[in-house]
C-alpha cells in the first residue's frame, strides 16, 4: 500500500481545463483516405439505408437484446465497436458499408483477382458489413476469370526456407516473359514483397540493371539466391555481386524446388496479370493485402508503412507505425509450419467424390492456362475417374485434373468457345461404345489409370456406392428447377 498511498498525496495540481473557444473545426474527410464524391456517397447511402442503426448508436443501445429491433440484431454483439463519425458508420477502423454499395465494394476488393484468403484480408482492413466474408467467398467462387487461371492441385511436399531477420537481406531472383516481354523478379525473403521491372533483353547486363534499379528502391541485400541461369553465371554478374558486396547463391540445376519462393512468386506475378487489366494495380493489391496469419502486408514489413490503394481507408491506416520484429518473425514460421501441414496432407489425401451435374472446371491440357468449364456426367468405372461434357462433347478426366466450380463461374462467354482449346475430347456422344484410348502427351495422372471396361458397364452414378475403404457415398438430391 506504501505506492498508492504515496501517489494519492503526490497528485499534480490541478490544471483549469481549456476553454471550449479553443476548439478547432476538424473534418472526418482530413482521415479518410477517399474522395469527396465517394465520402458524399457514402454519407447519403448510409442515411438512406442505415438510418436505423445509425439512430441506435446515437441513442444509446437497449439494455436487451429483446428490444433491438429485429434488423439490428446482427450487430448486437458488436454493438460497443460501433461509432457514427460526419454521418458514416465505423466498426473500429472498418467504415460500414451500406447495401446498396456493396457490390460495388466487393468488385473493388477482387478487382485485381486475388484469392479468397487475400480478398477477405484486404476487406477485412477497412471494411465491415455482416456476412461480408460469405459475399467474398462468393464472389470469387463464381468469378468466371479466376476459374479459368487456377492453381494446380498440390503435388510436391512443401519445402519451407528459413526466414531471414531482417527486410532485404534475402532476396530470390529470376527472369520470366508475359505476352512474349522479358520481366525481372525479386522477391524478398522476410517480406515477401515481389517486385517486377521490364528488361531490354535476356542478357546479363540488362538483369544487373534491372537489379540496380530494385536495390535503388529497397538497397541492397545480403544474399540473392538465383537458379543460376546463363544471366547470373556471367562475369559481369559475378563482378556485380563483389562490387555491392552481395553473396550469390544458386540452386542446384536438378532441384528446381530449392528455387522455391521465387517460382512461387512468377507463378503468383503471372496469375495476376493472366487476369488484371492493369498490371501495376494488380502488382500493388498484392503488395497491400496483409499475409496470412501475421496480419501485415508485404510492403508494411519492407517498409513500415500501408501505401494507399483504391479501397476506401482510415488515415490512421496508413500512417507509418512501428511493429514488433519478433513477433512477426513468429508468426511468419508459425504460418510456414502451417502452410506445410495443410498442403502435405492436402495431397496425401483423397479428394470429396464429385457427382453428376456438379459443376467442374477442367485442367488445361498441355500448351494452355485456361480451366475449361465442365459438367460431370458419370463416374467412370476406373476409380477416381469420370467422364465430363464441355462445349457438346464429353472427355474422360482424371479427378485430380477436375476442380469444383459454381453454376455462376460456368455460365459465360467462355463456355461456347472452348472447343477452340485443344482439349482432345476422350469420347463423342454417338461413339461410347468405343474402348477409352487416352490422347498421348497427357500428365502422368492420366496414364495412371487402367484401361476400363466399355461405358455400358460403368455404374449407375446416382445410385449409392462404397468406396474402397467402406465408407457409402450416396450423391445429394437435387431440386430439379
Ligand atoms: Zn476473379
Amino acid at each position: 500500500m506504501y505506492l498508492p498511498d504515496t501517489l494519492s498525496r503526490a497528485y499534480l495540481p490541478d490544471t483549469p481545463h481549456p476553454e471550449n473557444t479553443d476548439l478547432e473545426p476538424v473534418s472526418t474527410l482530413d482521415f479518410l483516405s477517399i474522395t469527396e464524391d465517394k465520402y458524399t456517397e457514402l454519407q447519403e447511402h448510409t442515411q438512406r439505408e442505415l438510418n436505423q442503426l445509425q439512430t441506435t448508436i446515437l441513442n444509446g443501445w437497449p439494455n436487451v437484446r429483446q428490444e433491438v429491433p429485429a434488423s439490428l440484431r446482427p450487430s448486437w454483439d458488436s454493438r460497443s465497436e460501433l461509432a457514427v463519425c460526419d454521418g458514416i458508420i465505423y466498426k473500429g477502423m472498418g467504415i460500414i458499408v451500406p447495401p446498396s454499395l456493396r457490390r460495388q465494394m466487393l468488385n473493388l476488393v477482387h478487382e485485381s483477382h486475388l484469392g479468397i484468403v487475400k480478398c477477405k484480408q484486404r476487406a477485412r482492413e477497412v471494411l465491415y458489413w455482416p456476412a461480408m466474408n460469405s459475399d467474398i467467398e462468393e464472389t470469387v467462387k463464381n468469378c468466371t476469370k479466376c476459374a479459368d487461371f487456377q492453381r494446380k492441385q498440390p503435388a510436391e511436399l512443401l519445402i519451407p526456407t528459413e526466414t531471414p531477420g531482417l527486410p532485404f537481406m534475402m532476396v530470390g531472383t529470376d527472369l520470366f516473359e508475359f505476352e512474349s516481354k522479358t520481366y525481372l523478379l525479386t522477391v524478398d525473403y522476410y517480406s515477401k514483397f515481389i517486385g517486377v521491372d521490364r528488361l531490354e533483353d535476356l542478357g546479363s547486363k540488362a538483369a544487373i540493371e534491372g537489379m540496380k534499379a530494385q536495390f535503388s528502391r529497397h538497397g541492397i541485400p545480403e544474399v540473392i539466391r538465383s537458379d543460376g541461369g546463363p544471366q547470373f553465371a556471367s562475369k559481369e554478374f559475378a563482378r556485380f555481386c563483389k562490387e555491392y558486396g552481395i553473396t550469390h547463391k544458386t540452386s542446384s540445376p536438378h532441384l528446381p524446388s530449392a528455387n522455391m519462393e521465387v517460382e512461387r512468386a512468377v507463378q503468383t506475378v503471372k496469375r495476376l496479370w493472366r487476369k488484371a487489366t492493369d498490371k501495376q494495380l494488380a502488382l500493388l493489391d498484392y503488395r497491400t493485402t496483409p499475409l496470412d496469419g501475421v496480419n501485415l502486408s508485404p510492403v508494411q514489413l519492407l517498409m513500415g508503412r500501408r501505401p494507399r490503394n483504391k479501397l476506401p481507408s482510415l488515415r490512421d491506416l496508413l500512417t507509418p507505425t512501428a511493429y514488433n520484429r519478433q513477433d512477426v518473425m513468429q508468426r511468419l514460421d508459425h504460418q510456414k509450419a502451417n502452410q506445410k501441414f495443410y498442403h502435405d496432407s492436402k495431397s496425401a489425401s483423397d479428394l470429396p467424390p464429385l457427382c453428376p451435374g456438379d459443376q467442374v472446371r477442367m485442367a488445361p491440357s498441355p500448351g494452355s492456362k485456361m480451366w475449361n468449364p465442365a459438367i460431370v456426367v458419370k463416374r467412370h468405372a476406373s476409380p477416381r475417374s469420370y467422364i465430363v461434357e464441355s462445349g457438346g462433347r464429353e472427355y474422360r478426366r482424371n479427378q485430380r485434373d477436375l476442380r469444383r466450380s459454381t453454376e455462376a463461374a460456368n455460365t459465360t462467354e467462355h463456355c461456347s468457345d472452348l472447343a477452340a482449346d485443344d482439349n482432345t475430347p476422350y469420347l463423342n456422344n454417338n461413339q461410347s461404345s468405343s474402348p477409352p484410348t487416352e490422347p498421348c502427351g497427357r500428365s502422368s495422372s492420366h496414364q495412371q489409370e487402367p484401361a476400363a471396361a466399355s461405358s455400358s458397364e460403368t455404374s449407375r452414378p446416382d445410385e449409392p456406392y462404397t468406396t474402397r475403404s467402406g465408407r457409402a457415398v450416396r450423391c445429394p438430391q437435387r431440386l430439379d428447377l
